[in-house]
Parts: structure tokens; C-alpha cells; sequence
């Protein structure tokens, strides 16, 4: 079998879209587990669309989701360069290829020439490709001009394009690993240009060249390049490549969470979820997106949430390490069918992959938010914080923005909470035990416990109901991690200012 060779081909017109990141994935994956290459290539042959940061702000996002490069621009590599607009030369070559060989022509037809064609195909109703084997020969190019024409043409420096001569009434088939057979006849296709009229090579020309050169062996990428494959194929077969055409597999679209379209950036910023994996800065119009990084997702996470979107392991589990993707991928797995974008997975998977992180690892994330807020804390503190807290948040931001009671009393006590539980018998229990832990030297989150338990037994109330009354004169909240772990991390002297400052401002008689 051919050796397993698989690129990820970006263009750099912007940042990379989340689903890039999935066709990334997968194509590493196939790599790894096949003991193959990953490649990165840069398409950078529209000149016009090019964004400055974008290939930095690409391999950034990749190295980021742990997808690493075996060849490619910053990696170098036996077929370097790996970025197209370095390659120019290339495509000219095999473009002069195609117009020996009968397979390509040049055009010279003016914008207004091709618009005149559009019209007089709009007047007579035709439904036909714009520029094929019905139109080419009412148009000007070397196949109607004739050779010495065409010469006098080019010689004056008159511009023009290099047009695919898309053979006539043939049928196309391709088998596609996740779609199976797919064909097309020629009569829906255009004679393509693959030569623009400044020397550039279009995606089509650029892209078979370069998969053919670098010896791919699976072209894995999004389904909106499916149209676009029959014509490869008719390049591959033009060129003489046929028997060197990698496979394809075309990946089944991300739809917005309910299934309805195509998922855009749009949706995401309405719906308020990131939908690039890094924050970017727009440099043409300054908009700043943030990214699923600064959002608080792990890689692992990202990782995990994105394979299961569009592929799935046929068994029930659903936690996957990096290495065990690689072990379970197939592409046989891969379905058609367009894989729903539920944000609400992906923090479930965020929230799976935080609760496995060390506390020592969060206390150090927490201990950097509490630096830039100017609050001192204890490497001891925190690592308890975290502990008490890793149970409950999906976020590492959350530590601090759900924690923050831990660094400062509550102005603010929950309404619903007061009025329903901020009663006599609540004021009563609270006032005992405030009273019982002044007279304590030794504290901690045991001793909290018997202690209360020790005062409601003597009052005769049950600790049931006075809980949340405590709860919320310490936290202000209605929920949260373990009460008594609160109070111990807080310190006796601080539980017994807080209880009082409660009972203090707290209306008397609610029941
Ligand atoms: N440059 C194309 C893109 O931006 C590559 C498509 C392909 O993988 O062939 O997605």
C-alpha cells in the first residue's frame, strides 16, 4: 500500500473556522495511526483574499490542539516549499503541460465579452455551464483564434487566462471513502480556468499539482469541495496521473445546533459560543473574536468534542485521550449526514477534562487570575479552593468568578434564599454557633461540622433547615461546594465576622 500522506491545505484568508480545526484532526489522525505524514500546506494563491496573520495565526491554533506538522512551511520537508505562492514556477510548468497536450487553451475574452455571454445565455433561457464545450467556440480563445492569432496575441503582451478543456459528454466517477460513488458527467461542468490573468494559479490548478507532487495518498477535507472533485479527477486523467490519484473523503458539513444549515460565525456570535479556536483581531475591519483558548477550553476537551463531530467509535464511550483517537479513527466511521455543532457537549467534554486536571495545575491558573485582581492568596488556599471547587465548574475562569466569596464577604445575600429560609429558628441556630466557634481555638471543616450538629441538637431544630440561611450568610449564594470546607478555608475568624455581619443587616423576622 501506498505510503499514508495527508495534507491540510488552509487558505489564509482570515483565522482558521473551528471546522478547519475538525479537518485537521482527522487528517492527523488517519497520519498517526497509520504511521503516515501530516502536512501543512499554505494556499495562498488568491492575492486578493490574503490576510496578513492568518498562516501565523493557523499553525498557532494547530500547535495549540496538540495536531502536529510533520512537513510544512516552519517544519520544511523533501518537498518544500510548502507554500504555494512560493511555487509559482510549478504551476506554470504544468499548466504549458496541459496546453500541449490539447488539455488546456488560452482565453482572452475581455469582462465584457464574458458578461455578453452571460447575457445572451440568460436571453435564450439556457440552463448550460457559462464557459464549455457548447460556449468555448463563440469565444476568443487559441482554439477559435487559431495558432498565429494566438501567438500575435500573447506576444503583444494581451492578457489572458488558461481554460480546462473539460472533454465532452463523459462521465466522471470518483469513489469517495465516506459518500461511496459519486459521478457527474461533463455537460455540468466549465472550462474551469486555471491560470489567472496574473500568472496565478487558481485552487483547482495549484491544489492537483501540489497533491500530486507531495505524493498524497488521501485528500481528506470539507464537503464543499466535493463539486470541485470531478474536475480533479479530470486533471489527474489529463495530466497522466490517474494511477497516482489519492483517495478522497469529504467530510460531512457542521450544522448549527438545531440541525438547521450550515454553521456560521454568525450563528456562533449570536449564540454566544467561539468559533475560532484562538482569539483573532480582524486587521481589515479591527472586529476581535475570542477563542475557544481564552474561552476557558482545554485542548483535550476541544479535541474530543470535534472528533465526535461527523465520526463516531461505534461503541459507547465517549472520553478519548489524543492516543486513543488515533487508535479508534477510521474513516469507514466518518458518516454523510451533517454533524449538529451542541456547544453544550463541548463544555461537558471541558468539564470532564478540568475535573481530571491535578489541583496543583488549577491552583497555579487560579493563583494568575487572583495576581491580575491584586488579591494575595496562600499556594495552600488555593490548592483547597480548587479542590472544593473542580467538582462544580466547566471553566477554569470559573474558580475565580463562582469563588470569589472565598477572597471577600458578601455585600449581597440571595433574595429567594432569604425569604424562604431566613427565619427565626435559622437566626437562632446561626447566633448559638457563631457563639460556640468564638469560644474555639482549633478549626477546620470537622470541627465546624460536630459543632453545628451540636448546636442544633441542643436547640432542637434540624440542620436541614437552617443550611442554606448559613450558606448564604457566608457565601451569599443559594449553592456551592462543601459549607463546612468553606468555612474552614476561610478561617474561623472570618466565618464568625461573617455570620454576625448577617445577622446583623439580615431583616429579623422572615419566616
Ligand atoms: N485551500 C482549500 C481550503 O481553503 C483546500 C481545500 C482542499 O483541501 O482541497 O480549504
Amino acid at each position: 500500500m501506498k505510503d499514508v500522506r495527508v495534507r491540510f491545505a488552509p487558505s489564509p484568508t482570515g483565522a482558521l473556522h473551528i471546522g478547519g480545526v475538525r479537518t485537521a484532526l482527522y487528517n492527523f489522525l488517519l497520519a498517526r495511526q497509520q504511521g503516515g505524514t501530516m502536512i501543512l500546506r499554505i494556499e495562498d494563491t488568491d492575492q486578493n483574499r490574503y490576510v496578513p496573520g492568518a498562516e501565523q495565526y493557523i499553525m498557532d491554533s494547530l500547535e495549540w490542539a496538540g495536531i502536529k506538522i510533520d512537513e510544512g512551511v516552519r517544519e520544511g520537508g523533501l518537498y518544500a516549499p510548502y507554500r504555494q505562492s512560493e511555487r509559482k514556477h510549478l504551476y506554470q510548468q504544468y499548466a504549458q503541460q496541459l496546453l500541449s497536450s490539447g488539455h488546456a487553451y488560452y482565453a482572452f475574452d475581455t469582462e465584457q465579452e464574458i458578461e455578453a455571454l452571460r447575457e445572451r445565455q440568460k436571453a435564450a433561457g439556457s440552463d448550460q455551464q457559462q464557459y464549455s464545450s457548447a460556449t468555448r467556440t463563440t469565444m476568443r480563445n487559441s482554439l477559435t483564434l487559431g495558432a498565429e492569432e494566438t501567438k500575435k496575441l500573447l506576444d503583444s503582451g494581451t492578457n489572458y487566462v488558461i481554460r480546462f478543456k473539460i472533454p465532452e459528454n463523459e462521465k466522471v466517477v470518483l469513489t469517495d471513502l465516506i459518500r461511496g460513488e459519486v459521478s457527474v458527467n461533463t455537460t455540468q461542468l466549465d472550462d474551469k480556468v486555471l491560470m489567472k490573468s496574473d500568472g496565478m494559479p487558481t485552487y483547482h490548478l495549484a491544489n492537483v499539482v501540489d497533491d500530486f507532487l507531495m505524493k498524497i495518498s488521501h485528500v481528506i477535507r470539507g464537503e464543499e469541495w466535493l463539486p470541485s472533485a470531478p474536475l480533479h479527477v479530470l486533471l489527474y486523467k489529463a495530466f497522466g496521473w490517474e494511477k497516482d490519484m489519492p483517495q478522497f473523503a469529504h467530510l460531512p458539513l457542521l450544522l448549527k445546533p438545531d440541525g438547521n444549515g450550515k454553521l456560521s460565525k454568525r450563528d456562533a456570535d449570536r449564540m454566544g459560543f467561539p468559533i475560532f479556536p484562538l482569539t483573532w483581531k480582524d486587521p481589515n475591519t479591527g472586529e476581535q473574536s475570542k477563542g475557544y483558548r481564552e474561552s476557558g477550553y482545554l485542548p483535550e476537551a476541544l479535541i474530543n468534542f470535534l472528533a465526535f463531530l461527523g465520526w463516531n467509535p461505534g461503541t459507547e464511550q465517549e472520553i478519548f485521550s489524543m492516543d486513543e483517537l488515533i487508535q479508534a479513527f477510521s474513516i469507514e466511521r466518518i458518516g454523510k449526514a451533517g454533524a449538529k455543532f451542541d456547544i453544550q457537549k463541548a463544555q461537558w467534554f471541558n468539564q470532564h477534562y478540568l475535573r481530571a486536571k491535578p489541583d496543583a495545575e488549577l491552583a497555579t491558573y487560579l493563583l494568575k487570575t487572583l495576581e491580575q485582581e491584586n488579591i494575595e492568596c496562600t499556594k495552600e488556599k488555593a490548592l483547597k479552593i480548587c479542590s472544593a471547587m473542580k467538582e462544580r465548574i466547566a471553566f477554569p475562569q470559573e474558580l475565580w468568578e463562582h469563588g470569589k466569596f472565598f477572597f471577600a464577604a458578601p455585600k449581597t445575600f440571595d433574595e429567594s434564599v432569604i425569604s424562604k429560609k431566613w427565619n427565626t429558628e435559622a437566626r437562632q441556630v446561626l447566633t448559638a454557633f457563631r457563639n460556640a466557634l468564638k469560644e474555639m481555638n482549633a478549626f477546620d471543616a470537622t470541627i465546624a461540622k460536630s459543632t453545628l450538629e451540636q448546636v442544633t441538637t441542643t436547640l432542637n431544630i434540624g440542620m436541614g433547615k437552617i443550611m442554606q440561611a448559613l450558606r448564604v450568610s457566608i457565601t451569599g449564594l443559594g449553592g456551592g461546594p462543601d459549607l463546612m470546607m468553606i468555612m474552614e478555608i476561610i478561617g474561623k475568624a472570618e466565618t464568625v465576622n461573617r455570620i454576625t455581619f448577617a445577622l446583623d443587616t439580615l431583616p429579623q423576622h422572615t419566616t
